[in-house]
């Protein structure tokens, strides 16, 4: 997993040198699946349940789970890139999301509240906690901002399988208060929270795949797969445990 891990940390090098205004979502998905192939593995994603590509791409109110196309990204936009890669069937799994060109304040407060939600879970991954630390640890970000905690959408155990038990919500629910699992060493998490401007409500398009915010209103993601070790979280797809997520580009217009 810390091999699908590294090619991942390349996947998302590759990404921030790409995302740039005109590209298309699938030009980078493209891009990304060519080097998850050229370095010996394969995209967890393509084909799972049916999807078509090796990332997903999310654009502005998509939230999770978009289909790489024609679309073109522009300068202001916020794109979510998610990837899975499989090494020797072990799977690692993460997302990003880049500002394209220069966004407005109000997106850049977005994402960078996201990132620190993701943060604030893989800090909260210690043995002897359990998964309601992390959301709440995820949630209060959230909150403290003022935006939305999607709720139907959360994170997974990760193994030999893309998904697997336990579920990690990024906010308590009535289902984390009934199961809440402690960690314990060699647990592996996928930690993933959604933000959005608006409501925390979401719906499915016609595509059966994109999820969009429903008022429309733009959403950000971050993720990373994250072990916990005798010695903490052990996070496989960052450089190094001081890695930045968000480096964002905001102008002063929201
Ligand atoms: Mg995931």
């Amino acid at each position: 997993m810390r091999v699908a891990g590294e090619v991942i940390v390349r996947v998302f090098e590759l990404c921030s040198a790409i995302v740039r205004p005109g590209v298309s979502t699938a030009e980078v998905d493209a891009k990304v699946e060519e080097l998850i192939r050229s370095s010996g593995n394969r995209p967890s994603f393509k084909g799972y349940c049916g999807f078509p590509a090796s990332i997903c791409a999310s654009i502005n109110e998509e939230v999770v789970h978009g289909i790489p196309g024609d679309r073109v990204v522009r300068e202001g936009d916020l794109l979510c890139v998610d990837v899975g890669v499989i090494h020797q069937g072990w799977h690692a799994d993460a997302a990003r999301t880049y500002a394209v060109g220069s966004i407005s304040a109000e997106r850049d407060a977005l994402a960078e509240a996201t990132a620190a939600g993701l943060n604030a879970g893989i800090a909260a991954v210690q043995v002897g906690h359990r998964l309601s630390h992390i959301a709440q640890a995820v949630e209060a970000e959230g909150r403290r901002h003022g935006f939305g905690v999607v709720e139907q959408y959360v994170g997974h155990g990760i193994g030999t399988a893309l998904h697997e038990e336990p579920q990690v919500p990024n906010c308590m629910t009535p289902a984390l208060r009934r199961n809440d699992m402690v960690l314990r060493t060699g647990l592996v998490l996928a930690i993933e929270p959604m933000f959005n401007l608006g409501t925390a409500d979401t719906r499915t398009k016609s595509d059966g795949w994109t999820v969009v915010t429903a008022d429309g209103k733009c959403s950000a993601h971050f993720e990373d797969t994250v072990a916990l070790t005798d010695n903490g979280p052990e996070v496989l797809t960052r450089k190094d445990a001081h890695e930045r997520i968000w480096i964002g580009s905001a102008r002063s217009s929201s």
